[in-house]
């Protein structure tokens, strides 16, 4: 804990700002594309059984796309679909000329093989980057689709203008959706990298070397002030839906906002870094909500559009 929270120090790095400004670009690119050329990108969502989160994030989707111009589908299948199912609706997708773009909305029911699923996504088509082949490009390099939240965090760091050649980045987290491809992309960018995961010895430590920290932990508020050097640049990526009094009061103090939040839509939102602690020490922090979120989806559609673009080569 610090003793300075009293004072806010940090830039805000604005996520829906960033955010809105991808999406105004994209829903230009995609008008030029269909008046240059005639295609509208199309983005296609398989959505497997009814987890109330994924829904959610199936239909901003949806109205995001369509908003930007493109021809956005659905395809809601029952969650006890089949594997062979499934992997014959992407089959379908592959071969249709005016699908763009194929998500598949995870997780899937626990006996599905999410691996097969993914890896059966035509990679020319597979915008949320997870494919073997995407992972493999970005790795050495290659020209692909980059996974949403990391290339949209790297947007919100080049668009404040934050510069990265040699300095030290510390990513906390090592999934292959967050982890693994954002500390990929800061090193092409090239910082120094450090991942770490939840065998780091020293943890507060090494964070606190950092010049610019990833926080994907999936842990509220684990990032405190002893993890953060003074003006470190600190992209927040974890989401936790807080609902009690008295850990809002602990993450928030007695911001009336958050308190209100609670006592009346039942929830207010932290993320990994402590928002107080966060405030108080870094330079710049993404807050949450507001932060890290907003680009997921608007990188989605940048690589529908990227995609639908690379027909016309
Ligand atoms: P995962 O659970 O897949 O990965 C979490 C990572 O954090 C793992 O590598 C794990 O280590 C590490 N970890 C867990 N606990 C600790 C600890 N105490 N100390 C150090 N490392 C630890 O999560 P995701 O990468 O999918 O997501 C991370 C967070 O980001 C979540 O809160 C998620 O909701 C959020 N998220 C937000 C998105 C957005 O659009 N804003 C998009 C995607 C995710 P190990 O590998 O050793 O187990």
């Amino acid at each position: 804990m610090t003793d300075t929270r009293e004072r806010e120090t940090a830039r805000k790095l604005d996520g829906r700002q960033c955010a809105a400004a991808i999406r105004e670009e994209v829903r230009a690119g995609c008008a030029a594309l269909m008046e240059q050329h005639g295609i509208r990108p199309g983005l296609t969502v398989v959505l497997v059984g009814e987890d109330p989160a994924s829904q959610v994030y199936v239909r901003n989707k949806e109205k995001a796309s369509s908003a930007a111009g493109m021809v956005s589908e659905v395809l809601r299948l029952p969650a006890d679909t089949g594997e062979a199912e499934i992997l014959a609706t992407i089959d379908r997708l592959n071969a249709d000329d005016s699908v763009h773009g194929i998500l598949v909305q995870l997780p899937l029911p626990a006996e599905v093989e999410e691996q097969n699923v993914i890896q059966r996504i035509d990679p020319d088509k597979d915008v949320d980057g997870f494919h073997p082949a995407s992972a493999g490009r970005l790795l050495i390099g290659m020209p692909g689709f980059l996974p949403c939240t990391p290339a949209g965090i790297m947007e919100l760091l080049k668009r404040n203008g934050i510069e990265m050649k040699g300095r030290h980045a510390v990513v906390v987290g090592r999934s292959n959706i967050v982890g693994k491809p954002m500390a990929l992309l800061l090193l092409r960018e090239h910082c120094t990298v450090t991942i770490c995961h939840s065998r780091t010895r020293n943890l507060a430590e090494v964070c606190a070397s950092a010049d610019i920290l990833v926080a994907a932990v999936g842990r509220p508020g684990l990032i405190t002030a002893d993890f953060i050097k003074p003006g470190a640049v600190v992209v927040d990526v974890g989401i936790h839906r807080i609902t009690d009094e008295a850990t809002c009061i602990e993450l928030f103090g007695d911001n009336p906002r958050r308190l209100k939040a609670v006592r009346e839509k039942g929830a207010t939102l932290v993320g990994d870094v402590h928002p107080l602690d966060g405030a108080a020490r870094a330079g710049w922090l993404s807050p949450v909500p507001g932060g890290v979120g907003p680009l997921t989806i608007a990188m989605l559609l940048k690589n529908t559009l990227v995609s639908a673009g690379n027909r016309i080569r």
